[in-house]
């Protein structure tokens, strides 16, 4: 009699070539780089049809120990059906690749399917699971066995992703009992997707994910044993994006300890896995306590891990130097220092150029103009970013600082391409656009004379035609500052001034100064949109053969904008005030219980920890503001920006673990709250507990008056706020946040000639004081007003507002009326409290400050309120109890 052969249960696999997973099989790396979402590169080279190259991506995988190959292709811009047959077709043809079973991998069933029809041997379908319901999974499984596929199951339900250890037993126990019992699922055939989130984020609530992770696998094991256990393993060190080296110690680490509880494969970067024993042993311990959540209260470990971070990436640029052209000339050496924003040499090789040419002012016109054009010419072509054309202005500026001395010595100056004044109008504080312009036209052989912040319009006047300068160049930020500027450019013609007016800054736009300033003067008044256009800019209007045709340019397009304007104003419809109140957001107060906050009145943070802030920074102003377009984190591997934006980032995170170590700046916050109720219309009343006793403060809020579609109200911030009459107490709150302390070491950079530290700074400053804005509003909603508790979302959800409640700004567009900024300091004792002061425009003193008002109806959001109308105006300025004449000038933006 034969006997019965005994096939062992275990996971078998095979390509051309069978991978049987036994129990004393090491752990599998499936490799992830033909994954179009994980991998920039290949998601380029399938979505340009080059397969061929793409498949050498395939190949790099198994070179470097890939046993399975995940095949992703979930991209909107592709057919994905298409894409991954036609890459597996490609694919089955390569005996070198597909001797290893593939891992088809998609959220959409349909690719799956189209996958398992053109593979050979046995795959993995990654994957199904529980989230669109039992019978769906049913479905998707029963298809999955018909081609004797292997599947993943994501620990995955009808509510959502599991979290955390228990959710991910009661899922995975589900999904084994349906997939074995119900449809008799081979039990080894069953892969489980446990879920890997990233750690060291900066939230609380995620450090324990990896520990979750790991015990869950060993309780499944312990289960299921035939059931393999699976993950995603670069998502763990996400929040560490752009510094590999720690990755690779995070994972290494991290699978030691998952490989020891019973995971069995996991989604790599087959090639980048380091040994565990050969990590630096301070990195290794720090990831340890990391992964294992050691130590962390208050995100001790995670904050160790973020700081050894930033030392490996300094280090690892002292690593890449090429020191070749230091042999070069002297010439060239300088050329090479400009472009590449070297400073370190930069005071010898000034001084052996001095030596060598006869006059130290020749140094200046000779090498260091034609260094200087260079960048010029690399930044006009888009071939030089603006980071690095302000290193670039820091060596220039240090060079001369050296050859100055001598240069007096002779009396002699050196000749620019024209002389430009520049500066922030009376009553605004901001100033970093106007520095960056003033770098980067210094840069192109111009002479800057910056008056800098709240500058009068007759100092402006004066300095201009003192200096006799060739053009005069405003900025500001806030909307008052649109009015300056346009009574500096009727002075101008005032005083029968002659030099073209450049307007540039946050606020202003071409539509703007055609409508408003352009009219004011006739010798030319030009905006400009950035740094890089100004240049071009200048060199137009100082070229005197240029200059005429290039303001004839500008006259003829603004006209057509004043057209266009005075068309679409006539064109739009307006309704009257009161239907416009009648129109208002139809909120169903009944249904709506106020929470009362648990704090009660203001609260004040001094010296707010920075550290605590840094998690909550948006990193995609910040890179805005160095005019590099697109989003972070995605702008760190950008094809165009990616290096210069990973080099800025470096340099921003290393000079924000000085000011933090270092303490240089302060983080002062106060916050609000105070029963409030609306009247229905267009006020709130606010009871300040704060304050004087019973004192009520009345805050005005202004509502759209456009017409709007059927359906669609007429919007007001009041809406938010709960009408007396119906029996609820509702509650508004309030805050006012700022960075202080700048100022010494904005000295100390311009005083070492090193705008870039100082741009850096104020960018900086700037970044921390948003972060601190969200960072406390998280906290209010959680805990001191506590109106969700138990809210947990990303910075990702944060900087994307996905929470309940707003908090609108005074001066934005919902709330464009500045003034109602002195209620918000008056009821916060803001000035006091934070050390924030208010300029003559209302702008906030320091610049890196900013208040609001904090609305929590889940119906509350931002808008704007648009052009208002002389009714609205008329029963505003009553209720102001101001002079119609000071109202206007205020509510100007919403006037015209
Ligand atoms: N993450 C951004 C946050 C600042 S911009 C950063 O770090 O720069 C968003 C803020 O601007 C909001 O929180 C609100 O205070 C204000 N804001 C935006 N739109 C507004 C509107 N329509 N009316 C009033 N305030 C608005």
């Amino acid at each position: 009699m034969r006997e019965a052969i005994n096939i062992k249960p275990y996971l078998r696999l095979s390509g051309l070539e069978p991978l049987v997973v036994r129990p004393e099989t090491n752990f599998v790396n499936i490799g992830e780089r033909t994954n179009v979402t994980g991998s920039k590169k290949f998601a380029r080279l399938v979505r340009e049809g080059l397969y061929e190259e793409a498949l050498s991506v395939a190949r790099q995988q198994v070179e470097n120990g890939a046993q399975v190959l995940d095949v992703n292709m979930d991209d909107a811009l592709l057919d994905g059906e298409v894409a991954m047959v036609t890459f597996l077709n490609q694919l089955q043809s390569e005996p070198d690749i597909a001797k290893i079973p593939v891992m088809i991998d998609s959220s959409k069933f349909s690719i799956i399917e189209a996958g398992l029809k053109c593979v050979q041997g046995k795959c993995i379908v990654n994957s199904i699971s529980l989230k669109e319901g039992e019978q769906k999974f049913i479905e998707q499984a029963v298809i999955c066995r018909s081609y004797g596929a292997a599947v993943i199951v994501m620990a995955f339900d009808e509510n959502g992703q599991a979290d955390n250890f228990q959710r991910r037993i009661d899922i995975c126990k589900r999904a084994y009992k349906i997939l074995t019992k119900q449809l008799g699922f081979p039990p080894q055939d069953i892969i489980f997707d446990l879920n890997i989130f990233a750690i060291a984020t900066g939230l609380e609530e995620h450090n324990n994910y990896a520990v979750d992770f790991i015990r869950a696998t060993k309780e499944i094991k312990a289960l299921m044993p035939l059931a393999k256990i699976s993950g995603g393993v670069s998502n763990l060190s996400f929040s560490f994006r752009g510094n590999e080296h720690v990755r690779e110690a995070m994972h290494s680490v991290f699978l030691y300890h998952a490989i020891k509880a019973g995971m069995d494969m996991g989604i790599v970067n087959a090639g980048q896995l380091v040994v565990y024993d050969e990590i630096d042993p301070t990195l290794r311990q720090l990831c340890e306590d990391v992964i294992m959540n050691r130590g962390n209260e208050n995100n001790e470990a995670t904050e160790k891990l973020i700081a050894f971070a930033e030392t490996v990436k300094a280090k690892g640029k002292v690593v890449e130097r090429d020191e070749s052209w230091r042999n070069n000339s002297v010439e060239e050496r300088l050329k090479h220092a400009l472009v590449n924003g070297i400073t370190e040499y930069i005071d010898q090789d000034t001084e052996e150029a001095r030596l060598k040419y006869p006059k130290p002012l020749e140094v200046i016109e000779g090498p260091l103009m034609a260094g200087m054009d260079v960048v010029g010419d690399l930044f006009g072509s888009g071939k030089m970013f603006l980071p690095q054309v302000v290193k670039s202005a820091r060596v220039m500026k240090k060079s001369v600082a050296v050859l100055t001395p001598y240069i007096e010595l002779e009396k002699s100056k050196a000749s620019s391409a024209g002389k430009i004044l520049m500066a922030t109008v009376k009553g605004d504080v901001h100033d970093i656009g106007k520095n960056i312009v003033g770098v980067v036209l210094g840069c192109n052989g111009y002479e800057i004379i910056d008056l800098g912040v709240m500058v009068p319009a007759d100092k402006i006047l004066e300095e201009a035609q003192k200096h006799n300068v060739d053009i005069i160049g405003l900025s500001g930020l806030i909307t008052p500052s649109l009015d300056e500027m346009v009574h500096v450019a009727h002075e101008m013609k005032r005083r029968k001034m002659h030099q073209p007016l450049l307007i540039g800054g946050a606020t202003t736009s071409r539509m703007h100064t055609a409508v408003k300033i352009a009219g004011q003067y006739d010798n030319g008044v030009v905006h400009v949109l950035d740094a890089s256009r100004s240049v071009t800019v200048a060199g137009s209007l100082l070229n005197q053969e240029q200059k005429p045709g290039f303001l004839k340019q500008i006259d003829s397009e603004y006209q057509k904008l004043r057209e266009d304007f005075a068309s679409k104003k006539t064109s739009k419809q307006y309704i009257s005030y009161e239907a416009a109140i009648e129109n208002k957001s139809k909120i169903d107060w009944s249904l709506f219980t106020p929470v009362a906050p648990k704090q009660k009145g203001a609260l004040t943070f001094r010296n707010f920890s920075l550290k605590e802030l840094i998690p909550f920074i948006d990193w995609s102003p910040f890179f805005i503001a160095w005019e590099l377009a697109g989003k972070f984190p995605a702008i760190l591997e950008d094809k165009v920006v990616g290096k210069e934006a990973t080099k800025l980032f470096n340099d921003a995170n290393q000079l924000l673990n000085q000011i933090v170590e270092e303490k240089w700046l302060d983080a002062h916050g106060v916050i609000g709250f105070w029963p409030a109720n609306s009247n229905g219309r267009d006020s709130v009343s606010v009871l300040n507990e704060n304050g004087v006793e019973g004192e009520v403060v009345h805050l005005q809020f202004l509502r759209q008056q456009i017409k709007k579609a059927a359906g669609q109200p007429n919007l007001s911030l009041a809406d938010f706020i709960c009408p007396e009459g119906n029996n609820k107490q509702d509650y508004i709150g309030a805050f006012a946040v700022s960075i202080a302390g700048i100022e010494p070491h904005i000295k100390r950079f311009e005083s070492q000639f090193d705008d870039y530290n100082k741009i850096m700074l104020q960018a900086l400053a700037d970044r921390l004081a948003e972060a601190f804005a969200e960072c406390l509003h998280q906290r209010v909603r959680k805990e001191y007003w506590g109106y969700v508790p138990q809210e947990s979302l990303d910075n990702t959800a944060l900087i994307k507002e996905e929470y309940q409640g707003i908090r609108p700004a005074p001066g934005y567009p919902a709330c464009p009326d500045h003034t109602e900024k002195h209620k918000l300091f008056h009821l916060l004792n803001a000035t006091e409290n934070t050390g924030i002061s208010l300029t003559e425009s209302l702008a906030m003193y320091p610049a890196a400050s900013v208040c609001g008002w904090y609305f929590a109806h889940p119906e509350s959001k931002y808008f704007g309120v648009g052009k208002i109308e002389k009714d609205q105006l008329a029963d505003y300025t009553q209720r102001k109890n101001m002079d119609a004449e000071v109202v206007e000038r205020w509510l100007r933006p919403v006037l015209e």
